[in-house]
Protein backbone atom coordinates (compact mmCIF):
# COMPACT_ATOMS: atom_id res chain seq x y z
CA UNK A 1 0.00 0.00 0.00
CA UNK A 2 0.68 3.70 -1.03
CA UNK A 3 1.97 6.00 1.61
CA UNK A 4 2.68 9.67 2.48
CA UNK A 5 4.67 10.51 5.50
CA UNK A 6 4.09 14.25 7.16
CA UNK A 7 6.75 15.75 8.81
CA UNK A 8 9.88 15.11 8.27
CA UNK A 9 11.10 15.41 11.48
CA UNK A 10 13.54 13.74 13.61
CA UNK A 11 10.81 11.00 14.71
CA UNK A 12 10.35 10.62 10.35
CA UNK A 13 13.63 10.26 10.07
CA UNK A 14 14.78 8.17 13.43
CA UNK A 15 11.67 5.02 13.27
CA UNK A 16 8.76 6.41 10.47
CA UNK A 17 11.53 6.29 7.10
CA UNK A 18 13.47 3.23 8.32
CA UNK A 19 10.10 1.30 9.54
CA UNK A 20 8.55 1.93 6.29
CA UNK A 21 11.46 0.77 3.95
CA UNK A 22 11.54 -2.33 5.86
CA UNK A 23 8.01 -3.09 5.54
CA UNK A 24 6.45 -5.94 3.61
CA UNK A 25 3.07 -3.88 3.59
CA UNK A 26 3.95 -0.18 2.85
CA UNK A 27 5.72 1.81 -0.08
CA UNK A 28 6.93 5.50 0.84
CA UNK A 29 5.15 6.89 -2.12
CA UNK A 30 5.39 10.96 -1.11
CA UNK A 31 6.62 13.16 1.61
CA UNK A 32 5.05 16.33 3.00
CA UNK A 33 7.46 18.73 4.34
CA UNK A 34 8.38 22.53 4.64
CA UNK A 35 12.12 21.82 4.82
CA UNK A 36 12.72 17.75 4.21
CA UNK A 37 13.04 15.46 1.48
CA UNK A 38 13.74 11.37 0.95
CA UNK A 39 15.96 10.91 -1.88
CA UNK A 40 13.65 9.16 -4.97
CA UNK A 41 10.35 9.62 -3.81
CA UNK A 42 7.92 12.55 -4.72
CA UNK A 43 8.31 15.35 -2.38
CA UNK A 44 5.49 18.09 -1.30
CA UNK A 45 5.55 21.15 0.49
CA UNK A 46 1.64 21.47 1.00
CA UNK A 47 -1.17 18.59 2.38
CA UNK A 48 -3.73 20.12 0.20
CA UNK A 49 -1.64 19.62 -2.86
CA UNK A 50 -0.46 16.05 -2.36
CA UNK A 51 -4.05 15.17 -1.78
CA UNK A 52 -5.23 16.38 -4.76
CA UNK A 53 -2.31 15.72 -6.89
CA UNK A 54 -2.16 11.70 -5.49
CA UNK A 55 -5.64 10.00 -5.35
CA UNK A 56 -3.72 7.01 -5.49
CA UNK A 57 -2.02 7.61 -1.85
CA UNK A 58 -4.50 6.20 0.49
CA UNK A 59 -2.78 6.74 3.90
CA UNK A 60 -1.15 9.59 5.30
CA UNK A 61 1.50 9.12 8.39
CA UNK A 62 1.52 12.57 10.35
CA UNK A 63 4.75 13.00 12.39
CA UNK A 64 3.98 16.60 13.46
CA UNK A 65 4.24 17.97 16.71
CA UNK A 66 0.86 17.92 18.24
CA UNK A 67 -0.48 21.44 17.84
CA UNK A 68 -0.24 21.56 14.32
CA UNK A 69 -1.30 18.21 14.17
CA UNK A 70 -5.27 18.45 13.89
CA UNK A 71 -5.24 20.75 11.15
CA UNK A 72 -3.53 18.11 8.73
CA UNK A 73 -5.24 14.96 9.87
CA UNK A 74 -8.94 16.52 9.61
CA UNK A 75 -7.71 17.46 6.43
CA UNK A 76 -7.02 14.53 5.16
CA UNK A 77 -9.61 12.46 6.98
CA UNK A 78 -12.13 14.61 4.89
CA UNK A 79 -10.02 14.08 1.90
CA UNK A 80 -10.86 9.67 2.46
CA UNK A 81 -7.71 9.19 3.47
CA UNK A 82 -6.53 6.24 6.59
CA UNK A 83 -4.78 8.29 8.90
CA UNK A 84 -1.89 7.32 11.19
CA UNK A 85 -1.00 9.13 14.35
CA UNK A 86 1.69 9.93 16.26
CA UNK A 87 1.40 10.22 19.95
CA UNK A 88 0.26 12.12 21.58
CA UNK A 89 -3.07 11.77 19.07
CA UNK A 90 -3.81 15.34 19.51
CA UNK A 91 -3.05 18.58 21.59
CA UNK A 92 -6.53 18.48 23.22
CA UNK A 93 -9.03 15.28 24.23
CA UNK A 94 -11.35 17.41 22.05
CA UNK A 95 -9.21 17.38 19.13
CA UNK A 96 -8.97 13.39 19.13
CA UNK A 97 -12.59 13.16 19.51
CA UNK A 98 -13.56 15.27 16.56
CA UNK A 99 -11.44 13.34 14.48
CA UNK A 100 -12.92 10.24 15.82
CA UNK A 101 -15.99 11.78 14.40
CA UNK A 102 -15.15 12.73 10.73
CA UNK A 103 -13.21 9.07 10.82
CA UNK A 104 -16.37 7.43 11.47
CA UNK A 105 -18.63 9.78 9.08
CA UNK A 106 -15.34 9.47 6.15
CA UNK A 107 -15.15 5.67 6.44
CA UNK A 108 -11.23 5.71 7.31
CA UNK A 109 -9.41 4.25 9.66
CA UNK A 110 -7.85 5.81 12.05
CA UNK A 111 -5.13 4.75 13.85
CA UNK A 112 -3.31 6.90 17.61
CA UNK A 113 -0.19 5.12 17.72
CA UNK A 114 1.43 4.64 21.10
CA UNK A 115 5.10 3.65 20.44
CA UNK A 116 5.55 2.75 23.91
CA UNK A 117 2.85 -0.10 24.55
CA UNK A 118 4.95 -2.15 21.28
CA UNK A 119 8.12 -2.19 23.36
CA UNK A 120 9.12 -5.91 23.66
CA UNK A 121 8.09 -6.94 26.86
CA UNK A 122 5.30 -5.18 27.41
CA UNK A 123 2.50 -7.66 26.18
CA UNK A 124 4.53 -10.36 28.56
CA UNK A 125 4.35 -7.96 31.52
CA UNK A 126 0.13 -7.61 30.79
CA UNK A 127 0.23 -11.20 30.32
CA UNK A 128 1.85 -11.77 33.76
CA UNK A 129 -0.13 -9.06 35.57
CA UNK A 130 -3.59 -10.70 34.53
CA UNK A 131 -4.18 -12.89 37.30
CA UNK A 132 -2.13 -11.36 39.91
CA UNK A 133 -3.41 -8.60 42.72
CA UNK A 134 -1.28 -5.49 42.39
CA UNK A 135 -0.34 -4.05 45.72
CA UNK A 136 1.88 -1.12 44.62
CA UNK A 137 3.14 0.52 41.10
CA UNK A 138 5.73 2.86 40.03
CA UNK A 139 6.90 4.58 37.36
CA UNK A 140 10.28 6.85 37.17
CA UNK A 141 10.65 8.26 33.75
CA UNK A 142 13.98 10.09 34.02
CA UNK A 143 16.00 11.42 30.84
CA UNK A 144 17.58 14.65 29.55
CA UNK A 145 15.52 16.53 27.79
CA UNK A 146 18.92 18.14 25.83
CA UNK A 147 19.75 14.94 24.82
CA UNK A 148 16.28 13.70 23.23
CA UNK A 149 14.63 17.22 22.50
CA UNK A 150 17.55 19.19 21.26
CA UNK A 151 16.46 22.74 20.22
CA UNK A 152 12.81 21.53 19.93
CA UNK A 153 10.89 24.83 21.19
CA UNK A 154 7.29 23.52 20.71
CA UNK A 155 7.34 20.97 23.86
CA UNK A 156 7.89 23.92 25.88
CA UNK A 157 4.73 25.98 24.40
CA UNK A 158 1.18 25.15 25.73
CA UNK A 159 0.32 22.11 23.99
CA UNK A 160 3.76 20.48 23.73
CA UNK A 161 3.16 18.83 27.47
CA UNK A 162 6.95 19.15 28.10
CA UNK A 163 7.89 16.21 30.18
CA UNK A 164 4.77 14.44 29.99
CA UNK A 165 5.98 14.32 26.18
CA UNK A 166 7.69 11.08 26.76
CA UNK A 167 5.52 10.88 30.34
CA UNK A 168 3.05 9.56 28.45
CA UNK A 169 4.83 6.63 26.87
CA UNK A 170 4.81 5.71 30.35
CA UNK A 171 1.23 6.10 30.64
CA UNK A 172 0.46 4.43 27.49
CA UNK A 173 2.24 1.33 28.59
CA UNK A 174 0.40 1.62 32.04
CA UNK A 175 -2.77 1.72 30.96
CA UNK A 176 -2.05 -1.20 28.50
CA UNK A 177 -0.74 -3.72 30.90
CA UNK A 178 -2.68 -2.81 33.70
CA UNK A 179 -6.24 -5.15 34.09
CA UNK A 180 -7.92 -2.31 36.74
CA UNK A 181 -8.32 1.18 35.48
CA UNK A 182 -6.61 4.02 36.83
CA UNK A 183 -7.74 7.91 37.21
CA UNK A 184 -5.06 10.80 38.51
CA UNK A 185 -6.14 11.94 42.03
CA UNK A 186 -2.96 14.76 42.64
CA UNK A 187 -0.08 15.57 40.51
CA UNK A 188 2.56 18.66 41.32
CA UNK A 189 4.42 20.24 37.92
CA UNK A 190 7.62 21.81 38.14
CA UNK A 191 7.29 24.52 35.71
CA UNK A 192 10.73 26.31 34.54
CA UNK A 193 9.92 30.33 34.80
CA UNK A 194 10.84 30.78 31.27
CA UNK A 195 8.36 28.16 29.88
CA UNK A 196 4.77 27.23 29.84
CA UNK A 197 5.07 23.43 30.31
CA UNK A 198 6.32 21.47 33.26
CA UNK A 199 9.84 20.00 33.23
CA UNK A 200 9.24 17.65 36.06
CA UNK A 201 5.84 15.82 37.54
CA UNK A 202 5.09 14.27 40.69
CA UNK A 203 1.84 12.10 40.32
CA UNK A 204 -0.66 9.82 41.98
CA UNK A 205 -3.69 7.86 41.39
CA UNK A 206 -6.81 6.12 42.12
CA UNK A 207 -6.46 2.28 41.27
CA UNK A 208 -9.57 0.27 40.57
CA UNK A 209 -8.18 -2.42 43.29
CA UNK A 210 -6.75 -0.26 45.70
CA UNK A 211 -3.01 -0.02 45.04
CA UNK A 212 -0.88 2.33 45.54
CA UNK A 213 0.15 3.85 42.06
CA UNK A 214 2.58 6.89 41.91
CA UNK A 215 4.84 8.10 38.74
CA UNK A 216 7.77 10.64 38.82
CA UNK A 217 9.10 12.59 35.30
CA UNK A 218 11.80 14.59 35.09
CA UNK A 219 13.69 15.83 32.38
CA UNK A 220 17.01 16.82 33.97
CA UNK A 221 18.44 13.44 34.40
CA UNK A 222 21.88 13.27 32.93
CA UNK A 223 23.95 10.16 32.50
CA UNK A 224 22.12 6.96 32.94
CA UNK A 225 18.80 6.97 31.75
CA UNK A 226 15.86 5.52 33.55
CA UNK A 227 12.32 4.77 32.32
CA UNK A 228 11.22 1.84 34.39
CA UNK A 229 7.78 0.61 36.00
CA UNK A 230 8.09 -1.48 39.02
CA UNK A 231 4.88 -3.63 40.15
CA UNK A 232 4.56 -5.23 43.07
CA UNK A 233 1.88 -7.84 43.52
CA UNK A 234 0.50 -10.71 46.13
CA UNK A 235 2.63 -13.13 43.78
CA UNK A 236 5.78 -11.57 42.84
CA UNK A 237 7.53 -8.26 42.00
CA UNK A 238 7.45 -7.40 37.94
CA UNK A 239 10.18 -4.84 36.79
CA UNK A 240 9.82 -3.53 33.24
CA UNK A 241 12.74 -1.44 32.63
CA UNK A 242 14.54 -0.01 29.37
CA UNK A 243 11.31 1.59 28.53
CA UNK A 244 9.53 -1.64 28.34
CA UNK A 245 12.49 -3.70 26.60
CA UNK A 246 13.62 -5.60 29.83
CA UNK A 247 11.28 -7.87 31.81
CA UNK A 248 11.87 -9.28 35.27
CA UNK A 249 9.84 -10.88 38.06
CA UNK A 250 11.88 -10.88 40.91
CA UNK A 251 14.76 -9.86 39.62
CA UNK A 252 15.30 -12.24 37.84
CA UNK A 253 14.91 -11.83 33.18
CA UNK A 254 11.14 -13.28 32.21
CA UNK A 255 8.67 -13.26 29.68
CA UNK A 256 9.24 -13.73 25.89
CA UNK A 257 9.81 -10.39 23.41
CA UNK A 258 6.73 -9.76 20.71
CA UNK A 259 6.77 -11.19 17.52
CA UNK A 260 8.69 -8.61 14.65
CA UNK A 261 11.43 -6.72 15.73
CA UNK A 262 10.65 -2.92 17.06
CA UNK A 263 8.32 -0.52 18.54
CA UNK A 264 7.74 1.42 14.46
CA UNK A 265 7.43 -1.62 12.91
CA UNK A 266 5.18 -3.14 14.88
CA UNK A 267 2.92 0.12 14.72
CA UNK A 268 2.84 -0.05 10.77
CA UNK A 269 2.12 -3.80 10.87
CA UNK A 270 -0.92 -2.61 13.01
CA UNK A 271 -1.67 0.07 10.40
CA UNK A 272 -1.41 -2.21 7.56
CA UNK A 273 -4.04 -4.62 9.09
CA UNK A 274 -6.10 -1.49 10.54
CA UNK A 275 -6.32 -0.29 6.90
CA UNK A 276 -7.46 -3.91 5.64
CA UNK A 277 -9.99 -4.31 7.96
CA UNK A 278 -11.75 -0.79 8.82
CA UNK A 279 -11.91 1.12 11.50
CA UNK A 280 -10.69 3.00 14.53
CA UNK A 281 -8.19 2.57 17.41
CA UNK A 282 -8.16 5.99 19.16
CA UNK A 283 -7.37 4.57 22.51
CA UNK A 284 -7.11 8.04 24.13
CA UNK A 285 -6.62 6.29 28.51
CA UNK A 286 -2.85 7.91 28.43
CA UNK A 287 -3.79 11.30 27.01
CA UNK A 288 -7.15 11.77 29.66
CA UNK A 289 -4.24 10.76 32.35
CA UNK A 290 -2.40 13.29 31.16
CA UNK A 291 -5.01 15.99 30.68
CA UNK A 292 -6.13 15.26 34.22
CA UNK A 293 -2.70 15.76 35.58
CA UNK A 294 -2.65 19.46 33.87
CA UNK A 295 -6.28 19.86 35.51
CA UNK A 296 -5.26 18.92 39.19
CA UNK A 297 -1.76 20.18 38.89
CA UNK A 298 -0.62 22.07 41.83
CA UNK A 299 2.04 24.43 39.62
CA UNK A 300 5.42 25.20 41.26
CA UNK A 301 7.95 28.08 39.53
CA UNK A 302 11.69 26.13 38.96
CA UNK A 303 14.39 27.27 37.28
CA UNK A 304 14.80 28.75 33.66
CA UNK A 305 15.07 26.27 31.12
CA UNK A 306 18.12 27.22 28.90
CA UNK A 307 18.97 24.78 26.00
P1 LIG B 1 10.21 17.79 15.36
O1 LIG B 1 11.39 17.14 14.73
O2 LIG B 1 10.43 19.03 16.15
O3 LIG B 1 9.06 18.12 14.34
C1 LIG B 1 8.63 17.22 13.36
C2 LIG B 1 8.28 17.95 12.09
O4 LIG B 1 7.03 18.59 12.25
C3 LIG B 1 9.23 19.10 11.72
O5 LIG B 1 10.37 18.63 11.08
C4 LIG B 1 8.35 19.92 10.84
O6 LIG B 1 8.34 19.29 9.58
C5 LIG B 1 6.96 19.72 11.38
N1 LIG B 1 6.50 20.88 12.13
C6 LIG B 1 6.96 21.35 13.30
N2 LIG B 1 6.24 22.42 13.69
C7 LIG B 1 5.32 22.61 12.74
C8 LIG B 1 4.29 23.55 12.56
N3 LIG B 1 4.05 24.50 13.47
N4 LIG B 1 3.52 23.45 11.46
C9 LIG B 1 3.72 22.48 10.56
N5 LIG B 1 4.70 21.57 10.68
C10 LIG B 1 5.47 21.62 11.75
O7 LIG B 1 9.45 16.76 16.33
P2 LIG B 1 9.65 15.21 16.55
O8 LIG B 1 10.62 14.98 17.65
O9 LIG B 1 9.84 14.50 15.27
O10 LIG B 1 8.22 14.87 17.20
C11 LIG B 1 7.05 14.81 16.43
C12 LIG B 1 6.05 13.95 17.18
O11 LIG B 1 6.62 12.67 17.37
C13 LIG B 1 5.71 14.48 18.57
O12 LIG B 1 4.34 14.34 18.84
C14 LIG B 1 6.52 13.60 19.50
O13 LIG B 1 5.88 13.42 20.77
C15 LIG B 1 6.55 12.30 18.73
N6 LIG B 1 7.71 11.47 19.06
C16 LIG B 1 8.97 12.00 19.10
C17 LIG B 1 10.04 11.21 19.49
C18 LIG B 1 11.46 11.75 19.55
O14 LIG B 1 12.37 11.03 19.96
N7 LIG B 1 11.72 12.99 19.15
C19 LIG B 1 9.85 9.87 19.82
C20 LIG B 1 8.54 9.33 19.70
C21 LIG B 1 7.50 10.15 19.33
P3 LIG B 1 8.75 19.96 8.23
O15 LIG B 1 9.88 20.92 8.53
O16 LIG B 1 9.15 18.75 7.52
O17 LIG B 1 7.55 20.62 7.68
Amino acid sequence: MKIAVVGIGKIAQDQHLPAIAASPDWDLAATVSRSGKVDGVEAFTDLSVMLEDRPDIRTVSLCLPPVPRFAYAMQAIRAGRHVMLEKPPGATLAECHALTEAAREAGTALYATWHSRQADMVAAARAWLADKSLRRLTVTWKEDVRRWHPGQAWIWEPGGLGVFDPGINALSIVTEILPDAIHVTDARLEVPENCQTPIAADIRFHHAGGAEVTATFDWRQEGPQTWEIEAVTDQGRLTLSDGGAVMQVDGVAAGEAAALGGEYPRLYEQMARLVERGGLDMDLRPLVLVADAFTLGRRVTTAAFVD
